[in-house]
């Protein structure tokens, strides 16, 4: 049997916890009922206050809450504070905006182009997820794509992203306007699914796209999983034609093991590398990585370069591959088009 009870406390009040606290040690003793002793377990949770309290938001918190105290077993205290109430309502509305963008089929891609300093000229571009709630806010893609991942979203709205970008693929004529490959972010969670690799494998035949026209790229953390699909989707995938690159080297753990095993063609260098490259480790570091990634065979892209100096720095070490804000902000799929038409019409 299950009963839930919400305490409302008026005021600030200092005292609280130790009633809770009273409370708890007094769920340690049994209860006596006619001759008989029974013993019964409380989970407490105690939250902060917030604005607009009524009963029917303070029972929907403490259902949420409750959760994650039974997760911590009989008898948990869980003291949960304003500022996680605060995120836990973020969170909500994320996932609201994240389901409507999903049944409306309203997810955003947006390119931002990626420059060959040796070609001279754009060859590719990253696929970037874009959303808004339904007030029009932005909502920024590392938050929400995080919330997706959480609650599973991840699975649907990545799908959802790949066959936005293959069909912008099969609309438009990319490789006439000089685009060699689109990269697109796959999340570990994806990555985790048995059938990956022939989802996105049956997306791409839907849309008649040409394997070696997809990169994926993937992170080190996705990497460091140790996941039997995983290596089984990316094998599939490669076998078939598609590219990786490894995303946001710099970061995180940066194990070389990495680089030497896994089937990567990209290496895309974090822009945190490329913004402190005036300091002297950074540029020692810098200067290794890239000498070494170069003898591994592997072509480079540097992201984040957002000044003429960053430019200059990263073409005396001879990157392949620029993406940054110096060329160009992520671009919707109309002013993509366009940058690009105006590209092959200078080139001509
Ligand atoms: P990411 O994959 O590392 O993407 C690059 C991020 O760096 C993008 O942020 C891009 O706008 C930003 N960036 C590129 N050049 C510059 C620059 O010169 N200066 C600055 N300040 N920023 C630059 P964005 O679009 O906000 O995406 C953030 C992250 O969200 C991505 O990081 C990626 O991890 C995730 N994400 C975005 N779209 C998707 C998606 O479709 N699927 C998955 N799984 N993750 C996605
Ligand atoms: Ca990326
Ligand atoms: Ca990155």
């Amino acid at each position: 049997m299950e009963n839930r009870f919400s305490l409302v406390f008026e005021g600030k009040n200092e005292n609280v916890s130790l009633f809770l606290q009273a409370l708890q040690y007094r769920f340690e003793k049994p209860f006596q009922i006619a001759n008989l002793e029974y013993y019964a377990t409380a989970c407490i949770v105690e939250m902060d206050s917030f604005c607009e309290l009524t009963s029917e938001n303070v029972m929907e918190r403490s259902r949420y809450f409750m959760k994650a105290a039974k997760r911590q077993g009989k008898g948990a205290y869980l003291k949960i504070t304003a500022k996680q109430l605060e995120e836990k309502e973020q969170q909500k509305l994320i996932e609201k905006a994240l389901q409507h963008a999903i049944n409306h089929n309203e997810i955003e891609v947006h390119y931002p182009p990626i420059f060959s300093l040796k070609q001279n000229r754009y060859v590719s571009a990253e696929a970037l997820a874009r959303l808004s709630d339904q007030n029009g806010n932005f909502i920024r893609p590392d938050i929400f794509i995080q919330v997706a991942e959480q609650n599973g979203m991840i699975l649907e709205l990545g799908m959802l992203i790949f066959e936005k970008v293959c069909k912008f693929i099969h609309d438009n004529p990319l490789e006439e306007l000089g685009m060699e490959y689109i990269e697109i972010n796959l999340s570990v969670v994806q990555f985790m699914q048995e059938r990956l690799a022939e989802e996105l494998l049956g997306v791409m035949k839907m849309y008649k796209i040409p394997p070696q026209f997809i990169n994926l790229e993937i992170t080190e953390t996705a990497t460091a999983t140790s996941n039997t699909y995983l290596m089984r989707n990316m094998h599939t995938l490669i076998s078939k034609g598609i590219s990786f690159s490894l995303d946001d080297y710099g970061t995180g753990h940066s194990n070389l093991s990495y680089l030497i095993d896994l089937p990567v063609k990209l290496i895309k260098i974090d822009k945190s590398m490329i913004q402190t490259f005036g300091a002297r480790k950074t540029h020692i570091a810098m200067e290794c990585t890239v000498s070494m990634i170069k003898k591994l065979g592997l072509k480079i892209v540097a992201e984040g370069v957002e000044t003429k100096t960053q430019l200059e720095q990263m073409k005396q070490l001879d990157i392949d591959y620029i993406q940054g804000f110096y060329y160009s902000k992520p671009l919707n799929e109309q002013n993509f088009l366009l940058i690009l038409d105006s590209q092959n019409n200078q080139l001509a």
